[in-house]
């Protein structure tokens, strides 16, 4: 199977601004910079998605996000940060290797949108809990 582009970079095929590394985890500035210091970080060894990492990994993985996220807050002056990650095709994922999107927040209008609709009507809330809450 062909390898996919994060997997080359954690090979060193690739060059990346390398932000952090240790044995399992490597963070490195997005080559689209949504927003000023948007980063990715990803496990070096490949999954495909969040959904198929160990989760002891995920763990790891979510560690270094979260001090990404703080370090942008301290230096950069973001007033908020999102921390997001696309899983499948139909969600937005276009590289095929678990990765977490740290995204600084400036200001309303600073080229990343979030617009969650309200699609609830129609929808029996007490039976969609149930049917989620028992398959955990
Ligand atoms: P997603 O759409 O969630 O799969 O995000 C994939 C991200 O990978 C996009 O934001 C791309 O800009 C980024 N990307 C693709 N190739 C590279 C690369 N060589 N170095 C850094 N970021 C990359």
């Amino acid at each position: 199977m062909e390898k996919d582009i994060f997997c080359r970079i954690v090979d060193g095929e690739i060059p990346c601004y390398k932000l952090y590394e240790d044995d399992d985890v490597l963070a490195f500035l997005d080559i689209s910079q949504v927003t000023k210091g948007h980063t990715l970080v990803i496990p070096k060894k490949h999954y495909d998605n969040f959904l198929t990492c160990p989760k002891s990994l995920m763990n790891k993985v979510m560690a270094v996000a979260q001090r990404i996220g703080q370090v942008s807050i301290k230096i950069f002056g973001a007033r908020g940060v999102n921390i997001l990650t696309n899983c499948y095709e139909a969600a937005g994922q276009t590289v095929k290797h678990f990765h977490v999107h740290v995204i600084p927040r400036y200001k309303e209008e600073d080229g990343f949108m979030v617009e969650m609709k309200d699609n609830s009507s129609g929808l029996n809330l007490p039976a969609l809990a149930e049917q989620i809450k028992i398959n955990l």
